[in-house]
């Protein structure tokens, strides 16, 4: 097995990564704050992790994800206050927004998907470890502080100058920046805006609610134990989110809190920080609306490393579009094709050997995606010459398979759930489908069961179930063709 190898940002070193116990990564990943539609950079985000969980699958490992939805903070306070509303009425529906545009996208589901609201036990008991370990106080305001004096380790995944640190100045704001290092709210006394929306719960020291970088530290540990394999995010939660999240876990358990932390590079606008406070922000509603497959963007992002940052240009896009339009039809022709040539599943294998290489060294995207343009090539001159072998064929087909499993760039007919184009798209596959099953029955009733036997084939191939019954043959989509 080849070697996998990621960045760890605490030690700023492309280093070896293996799961602790060899066989599970068990990996956290800081999730949206659903108080808004999550923006095309923070799935740039996402979308990292979700080719991260897929690379370390074809490397052979099982993965345990968690992503947490931050369903209770200022931010999310602060608008269900201003309209009236409990948080849960604003975070509800964002929530199951964030789940479509994901989708869209095609990034697959977490293990587990927590909300910070239904953790509050969980929360208080590990405020309660810190207070024991003399590592938090209670301040005059009736919130918990974490004293981060006490805690030699602050500062060492961003590298802070811990000289700076002014013991007991303090901070309750959920975000703050690396100018401003205090010590920061574990949980927060609850104020009437609180009471109002339903943000407040019972706990030993009264009435409050939990500060941010509590809820990641309190379910991450509950969910994948106390040292995670890999912690990522993007590369704003470094200070203070991803240092407090160290140190109140670090603090109460004494051991390491994640053996590697990963981090992926902004989406820029036109050259500015892409955020949700900012007019420059374009949502999955914005790709639907005008009619841009996720894979597309998905094809855009893949172009740049995610330790870079990537400046998002309409053109680029437009490229993007019809790039992942020639992969379909790629898609389309090896799926349909009768035969290949021993050179055609060369082409497969050396594309195969080739993305697996650019995966495992960090997450290179850009050469896996150049990868597949070579195959895509190689293949198409290939399949020009109408060759005839059948195992040729499938190895170039299986290795298209394994390349798509990880990129995921092919479009197919659900992918916009719900537009117009879709419903196109499907009732053009249904007409396919009951095309081929006829030519099917046909072949059969001319007892041509190799015939029969290749068109079932070829529909299955699209990521079509066809089952024969007594009352006749049925077929339904089980995964994208
Ligand atoms: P938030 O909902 O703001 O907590 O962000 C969710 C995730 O998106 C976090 O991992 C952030 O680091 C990430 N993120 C926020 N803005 C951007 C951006 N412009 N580009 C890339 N990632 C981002
Ligand atoms: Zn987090």
């Amino acid at each position: 097995m080849s070697e996998f190898a990621l960045y760890n940002t605490m030690s700023r070193r492309v280093e070896p990564f293996a799961p602790a116990d060899g066989e599970t990564v068990r990996m956290y990943t800081c999730g949206p704050t659903v108080y808004k539609p999550a923006h095309i950079g923070n799935y740039r985000t996402f979308l990292f992790e979700d080719l991260l969980r897929r690379t370390l699958r074809l490397r052979g490992w099982r993965v345990v994800q968690v992503m947490n939805l931050t369903d209770v903070d200022d931010k999310i306070i602060k608008n269900a206050d201003e309209e009236g509303r409990s948080i849960r009425e604003i975070t509800e529906p964002i929530t199951e927004l964030f789940h479509r545009d994901r989708r869209y996208m095609r990034i697959e589901d977490a293990e587990v998907y927590p909300k910070a609201t239904e953790h509050i036990p969980e929360m208080i008991t590990l405020v309660g470890q810190l207070m024991e370990r003399g590592l938090a106080y209670r301040a005059e305001d009736g919130s918990i502080y974490y004293a981060i004096s006490k805690f030699a380790e602050y500062g060492r995944l961003s590298r802070l100058d811990t000289r700076t640190i002014k013991p007991g100045a303090r901070v309750a704001t959920d975000d703050y920046n690396k100018e401003d290092v205090r010590d920061f709210a574990l949980w927060k006394a609850a104020k009437p805006e609180d009471e109002r929306t339903g943000a407040a719960w019972d706990s030993p020291w009264g009435r409050g609610r939990p500060g941010w970088h509590l809820e990641c530290s309190a379910m991450a540990m509950k969910y994948l134990g106390k040292t995670l394999d890999l912690h990522c995010g993007g590369v704003d939660l470094i200070f203070p989110h991803h240092e407090d999240e160290i140190a109140q876990s670090e603090g109460a358990t004494g051991v390491p809190f994640a053996r590697l932390w990963c981090h992926g590079e902004f989406l820029l606008v036109e050259g500015s920080k892409m955020a949700k406070r900012v007019g420059n922000v374009v949502t999955m509603e914005t790709l639907r609306e005008q009619r841009i497959p996720g894979v597309a963007a998905r094809h855009l992002m893949f172009g740049v490393h995610y330790r870079q940052q990537l400046n998002l240009k309409d053109e680029a896009l437009e490229g993007s579009v019809q790039a992942v339009r020639r992969i379909g039809e790629f898609a389309d022709r090896l799926s349909k094709a009768r035969g290949g040539t021993p050179e055609l599943a060369r082409a497969g294998e050396d594309a195969e050997r080739d993305v697996r290489a650019a995966l495992f060294d960090d997450l290179n995207a850009p050469r896996a995606r150049a990868a597949l343009d070579v195959f895509i090539r190689r293949a198409n001159a290939e399949l020009d010459r109408n060759g005839s072998d059948r195992a040729a064929l499938d190895r170039a087909r299986a290795s298209f398979d394994t390349i798509d499993g990880v990129l995921d760039l092919t479009p197919r007919p659900q992918d916009a759930d719900g537009d117009d184009n879709a419903r196109l798209e499907r009732e053009q596959l249904a007409k396919w489908v009951e095309e081929r099953l006829a030519a099917r029955r046909e072949a059969r009733a001319a007892r041509d069961f190799s015939l029969a036997d290749s068109i079932r084939e070829e529909i299955e191939h699209r990521g079509i179930e066809v089952k024969d019954g007594p009352g006749g043959t049925e077929w339904r989509v089980v995964r994208g063709g």
